[in-house]
């Protein structure tokens, strides 16, 4: 079969803390994932703003300490939603930038780039680290990348399934589809292959990552996978567990060398860096260091931790996932001996002690290894955007089937909610109904879309509403139809028609509050270029500065060589020495700022100048 799409296809998990990229490797059979510039498998998702440059993923964490109120990062957790979200208004306290309520309360990041104030939505941050996980793959593939599947929570409702998917769109990508990030966990591990064997399965996936917790209970039949309970924190994770440590070392610190680093952030944010590796150690050694040279006042920081004191530092919050873990079962109206596989997935799953409780838990059941944890939500997403770009050439020609996670429909008089979708339907899907007016001589019909659970229309979540201009009769009797279409990324579609007398109207919610309009994303585009060619930009002037700094270097190792330098003349040597200084100069003078064609002229006009004097070539050197 022909390919469906142009290019390679490849997966992208869009992490609350890490992103994670693969792509489906026809010759292996197998997903690779793809490590990045720094020689990592996952990135930050952090992207940071200074008075030079935008940076992404590594680069911008490295530098959070320095540079807190430009440095942005949980963009995840802002996705999709108002400002005035209580969840929100929680989260904007514990965050070093700054964020404000924007045009329909849409959350917008203020940070300052080049000396200037920017006003960031979520999906702009979102699409920035988007485009470095496909400029990571680009560079691994050697070719442009184009199409993608990026995962998202099952809990994410139809706005935020939307925003990520205009983040997609803002990085240049072709969205093949949005997976919920357990359904593409179960599809790494294959596990949809197995539903064909023995009928029904159920799969527990347990996700701790770095800033939230999330379970979910699957069930696969036919290839159908349905979400059949979720539960989860959204703030416990692996943040949660570095805190503990940097508590713990802070009061330590305190006691042997009577200095308190507790109000001082820079030591803090070097600490918490320290604790992070010591922790991801400690998943396979049972004891090591933690150590920052002169932290405060000139004195290292340096103690031993054991993994017994790790797990005692952070046991109540482990405990806090297994409570959880009942509650999800308990919620699903599930036995723990019925669940059939267990998954781990997220990269706070690899401790230990929580693997421990985990098995006890569910009384020395297999759990699912083979695939790192931190990896596998990508990797079952290089699977999906595999078989979406190239059915018949990857070997498993399953498709697993989402379902939406919340009811859709529309409120009718007195508020009450009318379920049009109800939830768990299998995506993509489209239904019908016919709705008549509720008062005499109307002359138009208003129709609000929600979602949620709730009998109260006005307590669900509203997606948007829009109203239909109808000719006026008596109540209850001109027929409104309407049918809602959920696409296979759950993104939802609402058409209203009335043709009585001939008269038809459809109307489609394509933009409801809060959701970019088309020419804001288009605008968002165009600023997401300029952000590029700047970054481009900025990369070849540290090129040619580095060059420079590495000639200036070498010529004076050159001239200081005994040798060389006594077959120069005085004039000769002066000239060097001034040249080699006024480069110097140059790049150490950061207000001159200058640009990339005046470090490579001077480069130049040094080559020829040593040349001549010292009469050496320039080979070896300026290459491009
Ligand atoms: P996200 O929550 O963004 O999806 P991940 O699933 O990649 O992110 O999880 C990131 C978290 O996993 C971080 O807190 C990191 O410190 C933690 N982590 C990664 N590797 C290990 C390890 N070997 N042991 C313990 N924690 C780890
Ligand atoms: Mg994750």
């Amino acid at each position: 079969m022909a390919k469906k799409y142009e290019g390679h296809a490849i997966g992208i998990d869009l992490g609350t803390t890490y992103s994670c990229v693969a792509v489906w490797q026809e010759a292996k059979d197998r997903a690779e994932i793809i490590h990045n510039e720094q020689g990592n498998r996952t990135t930050p998702s952090f992207v940071a703003f200074t008075d030079s440059q935008r940076l992404i993923g590594d680069a911008a964490k490295n530098q959070a300490a320095s540079n807190p109120s430009n440095t942005v990062f949980d963009a995840k957790r802002l996705i999709g939603r108002k400002h005035s979200d209580p969840v929100i208004q929680n989260d904007i306290l514990l965050w070093p930038f700054k964020v404000i309520a924007g045009t329909n309360d849409k959350p917008t990041v203020v940070i300052k780039y080049k000396g200037e104030e920017k006003h960031l939505f979520a999906e702009e941050i979102s699409s920035m680290i988007l485009l470095k996980m496909r400029e990571i793959a680009e560079e691994y593939l050697e070719s442009p990348v184009k199409n993608a599947v990026i995962t998202v929570p099952a809990y994410f409702n139809d706005s935020q399934r939307k925003a990520t998917k205009d983040a997609g769109f803002i990085a240049g990508l072709n969205v093949m589809r949005i997976i919920n990030e357990p359904t593409a966990a179960a599809l790494a591990y294959g596990l949809d292959k197995r539903s064909n064997c023995v009928g029904e399965r159920n799969i527990f996936i347990f996700d701790l990552g770095g800033g939230t917790f999330d379970v979910s209970l699957l069930t696969i039949m036919d290839d159908v996978i349905k979400v059949k309970a979720t539960a989860g924190d959204t703030h416990l994770g692996g943040e949660d567990f570095d805190n503990r440590m940097v508590n713990y070392f802070v009061k330590e610190f305190k006691r042997k060398n009577r200095i308190d680093i507790s109000g001082n952030s820079r030591a803090l944010r070097r600490l918490r860096t320290a604790c992070e590796k010591a922790k991801r150690f400690l998943s396979f050694v049972t004891e090591t260091t933690i150590e920052v040279d002169a932290i405060s006042e000139g004195v290292d920081l340096c103690f031993s931790l054991s993994r017994g004191r790790f797990e005692d530092l952070n046991m109540d919050l482990f405990r806090k996932c297994i409570d959880t873990v009942d509650k999800c079962l308990a919620d699903a109206k599930m036995d723990k001996s019925s669940v059939d596989d267990i998954v781990l997935v997220g990269g706070s799953s690899r401790i230990p002690k929580v693997r421990q409780l985990l098995n006890e838990f569910f009384k020395g059941k297999d759990i699912s290894k083979g695939i790192n944890p931190d990896e596998a939500v990508a990797y079952g997403a290089a699977i999906q955007a595999a078989l979406l770009n190239e059915e018949n050439k990857i070997s498993w020609n399953l498709k697993l089937m989402d379902v939406t996670p919340l009811s859709l429909g529309t409120s009718l008089k007195g508020d009450l909610m009318d379920v049009v979708i109800p939830r768990n339907t299998t995506i993509p899907s489209m239904e019908k109904k016919v709705y008549v007016t509720c008062y005499d001589y109307q002359s138009s019909v208003g129709i609000n879309v929600y979602e949620g659970e709730r009998a109260r229309a006005s307590d669900n979540n509203l997606l948007g509403l829009f109203s239909l201009r109808v000719p006026p009769s008596l109540r209850g009797s001109l027929p409104i139809k309407v049918s809602f279409s959920i696409d296979a990324d759950g993104i939802l579609n609402v058409a209203a028609a009335e043709d009585t007398s001939g008269n038809r109207k459809d109307i489609t919610i394509t933009n409801e509050k809060g959701r970019l309009s088309p020419k804001e994303i288009e605008g968002m585009i165009k600023e997401a270029e300029i952000y590029k060619a700047d970054d481009m930009k900025f990369k070849k002037t540290v090129k040619a500065k580095n060059q420079l700094d590495d000639y200036l270097y070498n010529m004076g190792k050159v001239i200081d060589d005994k040798f060389v330098s006594s077959t120069l003349s005085p004039l000769d040597k002066m000239k060097i020495k001034a040249g080699i200084g006024r480069g110097k100069r140059l790049l150490d003078d950061s207000s001159m700022q200058a640009s990339t064609s005046v470090y490579e002229k001077y480069l130049r006009d040094l080559e020829s100048m040593f040349e001549s004097t010292v009469g050496l070539t320039k080979k070896g050197e300026a290459e491009e």
